[in-house]
């Protein structure tokens, strides 16, 4: 079968017929997804992808492979979850080699966990890939770690919207606003006047840096840094929109010293030490 590379070296799982993997493509830059996925690509003959899942991604399959899309946009009801679980099934049971392709990690705020559970009920054999989630990696390419020793011991990932596409009725805001140094917080722009307002509700200063990331690890990725009282006003006059992640804390500074994607521009770091917690130089006595 026709390999992008030789596999040599990596223990790749057997991928029999009438099998389905749920792999995660990542956030977007090809090439963050992992080598246990790109293996079941070439050797999947039906591929059930996600909106987020990059066009150059979906070009590495086997050139017989089918593929259809199950993208939910919006919160509209375009694919419901029980028809992907069923369709995957339905695919299984054919004898086909199924991979069902999501964006991020699939169990991140993707509903694998509901699609494996349907599996589980059918008796289909599954595997699970992990990827590279939005709230990390996405992050990671801003320049932003999630977390930083000495700023935040804890970082938490919520989602901003529920079941129905409402603003999450079930967050504890008053107990994340104090309790977590750091919130990534996932398809948040819908909702985002509620949510930067239950958390400034819950007391948090309106100083709080904030970074917007949208199309993270893509080549039209953008980044605004902004607080937590300006959030609202500076999303809408930058015209910003999904996908995107935002991150709450003051790790976000640090974005002032690794942009290394700016860097890599040619700009210059902004700071070296914006939260007072760098460790000496190395050429200090
Ligand atoms: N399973 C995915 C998340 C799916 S929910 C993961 O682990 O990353 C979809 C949300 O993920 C989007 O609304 C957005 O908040 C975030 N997201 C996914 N890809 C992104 C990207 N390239 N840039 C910014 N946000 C992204």
């Amino acid at each position: 079968m026709q390999q992008p590379f030789d596999f040599t070296g990596m223990d790749v799982p057997e991928f029999p017929a009438g099998m389905v993997w749920l792999v995660g493509a990542g956030p977007g830059d090809p090439g963050l997804m992992t080598l246990q996925g790109l293996s079941a690509l070439r050797r999947a003959d039906a591929i059930v992808y996600d909106a987020l899942v990059d066009e150059r991604i979906l070009a590495w399959r086997h050139p017989d492979a089918n593929l259809e899309y199950a993208g939910k946009r919006g919160g509209k009801p375009s694919a419901k979850q029980r028809d992907i679980s069923l369709r995957l099934i339905e695919l299984a049971r054919a004898g086909r080699r199924v991979v069902r392709l999501k964006g991020g990690d699939p169990f991140v705020f993707g509903r694998g966990g509901e699609e494996a559970q349907a599996l589980v009920r059918a008796g289909v054999a599954f595997r699970v890939t992990p990827g590279i989630s939005a709230g990390i990696g996405g992050l990671g390419y801003a320049g932003i770690p999630v977390t930083h020793r000495d700023v935040n011991q804890a970082v938490t990932f919520v989602t901003g919207h529920d079941q129905s596409g409402d603003a999450p009725s079930a967050i504890d805001w008053q107990a994340l606003a104090k309790g977590s140094p750091v919130l990534v917080i996932y398809m948040a722009i819908k909702h985002l006047p509620q949510i930067s307002g239950a958390i400034l509700a819950a007391g948090r200063d309106g100083a709080t840096p904030v970074a917007v990331v949208q199309n993270a690890t893509r080549p039209d990725m953008r980044v605004l840094e902004t607080t937590l009282a300006e959030v609202v006003a500076d999303v809408e006059r930058h015209g910003m929109g999904s996908p995107a992640i935002i991150c709450v804390g003051e790790v976000v500074r640090m974005r002032q010293v690794i942009d290394w994607a700016g860097q890599l521009e040619g700009e210059k770091p902004r700071a070296l030490d914006p939260l007072g917690s760098a460790p000496p130089a190395a050429d200090a006595s």
